[in-house]
């Protein structure tokens, strides 16, 4: 029986992971749970599938839920994050923001197997954790287009290009005024049901310019490209060197890669809906001058050093101040290049320079638009 830990358990993809574990109760066994504050209802899944080893990140509910898990092991703040994966083989890492980049050194550095959801982890420390993965652990990528990417590549020994397929976001195809999108319209996704700061990303298609650099790190290429899919039925291609392109498709539903990573190397056994064929699907050149943030991440990629941790804690601090309704949609972006062009160019040698440069940048944006 495999023993799993989920990192970030009452988010999307945390839930979605549960699905999987209740309907495979004889393979999988939850070693340890944690979240980031909402105490009762890691309390009721740590009971439904009786966990005994609880994190919670914010050191204000740890009273809430001791007093509703007094039997578990319980930890907080940092802890939250690293000793409830003690027991565990496979950790999946879905919690959001860059807490996950301490979490997924931790990982490896135990050994373990990771299944990948958080973003930020390879999209700002992608050096410093490929580094790490010399020594031991393994990362499984969750995110749909990587999973996708992937099983391509199960088999295969080379390839030229990666090509990621987008949705375009719920603005892509409408002539709404992006200067006017409003939080409520920027977080209803067509195609997938996700958290708050990713359909935002989603939105402004900076989450294909995030996914781009997690792809530069997870398949070692920066020959990546994407195209603009609005079904959201192929999750990306891989195409080899005699021309040969594949791709992965299948009726847009997380818990596909999210149990590929936990069955790997099996396709195994899933209620799922089928793609009802004949289906006819849209293949269209991406617009860079309306979305420009994927161009963006590819100058940070080119860039190098630490741009891709500049451009994820600009786009954190933006989106944050967007939902707070301090700026406009389109300054999301544009203050995101503002924090590329800015700050200075230096190498990120350890997980603290990491850490130094994503505070330091928030720290300038929060100053000049909420004032402290
Ligand atoms: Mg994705």
């Amino acid at each position: 029986m495999k023993k799993i830990a989920i990192l970030g358990c009452t988010g999307s993809i945390g839930r979605q992971t549960l699905d999987i574990v209740r309907s495979n109760q004889d393979k999988y066994k939850i070693t340890g749970l944690s979240c980031g504050s909402r105490a009762s209802d890691l309390a009721a899944v740590a009971h439904e599938f009786s966990c005994k080893k609880l994190g919670i990140a914010a050191d204000d509910k740890y009273a809430e839920l001791k007093g509703l898990a007094p039997d578990a092991e319980l930890f907080c703040g940092d802890d939250a994050l690293t000793a409830v994966m003690d027991d565990a083989d496979t950790v999946v890492i879905a919690v959001v923001g860059m807490i996950g980049l301490k979490a997924v050194l931790y990982a490896l550095k135990m050994g373990k197997t990771v299944a990948l959801a958080n973003k930020e982890s390879l999209v700002a420390g992608g050096s410093i954790v490929t580094e790490r993965l010399k020594h031991g652990g393994t990362i499984y990528p969750v995110d749909s287009e990587h999973s996708a990417v992937w099983q391509c590549l199960q088999g295969e020994k080379h390839f030229k290009r990666i090509v990621l397929t987008a949705s375009g976001g719920p603005f892509y195809f409408t002539d709404t005024d992006l200067h006017d999108v409003t939080p409520e319209q920027a977080v209803k996704h067509p195609n997938w049901n996700m958290g708050k700061k990713i359909s935002v990303d989603s939105a402004t298609m900076m989450n294909k310019g995030l996914e781009i650099i997690e792809a530069r790190w997870l398949f070692n290429t920066t020959s990546i490209d994407y195209v603009i899919h609005p079904e959201s039925v192929v999750h990306s291609f891989v195409e080899f060197n005699d021309g040969s392109i594949k791709a992965q498709a299948s009726f847009p539903d997380m818990r596909l890669p999210i149990q590929y990573a936990l069955c790997y190397p099996e396709h195994a056994e899933r209620n799922y809906t089928p793609l009802k064929l004949p289906l006819s699907l849209n293949f269209l050149p991406p617009d860079e001058t309306k979305f420009p943030a994927p161009k963006l991440a590819k100058q940070a990629i080119a860039s190098g050093g630490n741009s891709c941790a500049v451009l994820n804690a600009a786009n954190e601090a933006a989106v944050s101040l967007f939902l707070e309704r301090k700026i406009p949609f389109t300054d999301i972006v544009r203050i995101v290049e503002d924090a590329l062009n800015s700050e200075p160019h230096c190498d990120l040698t350890s997980a603290d320079d990491v850490f130094e440069t994503h505070n330091r940048v928030q720290k300038k944006i929060y100053c000049k638009y909420r004032g402290q």
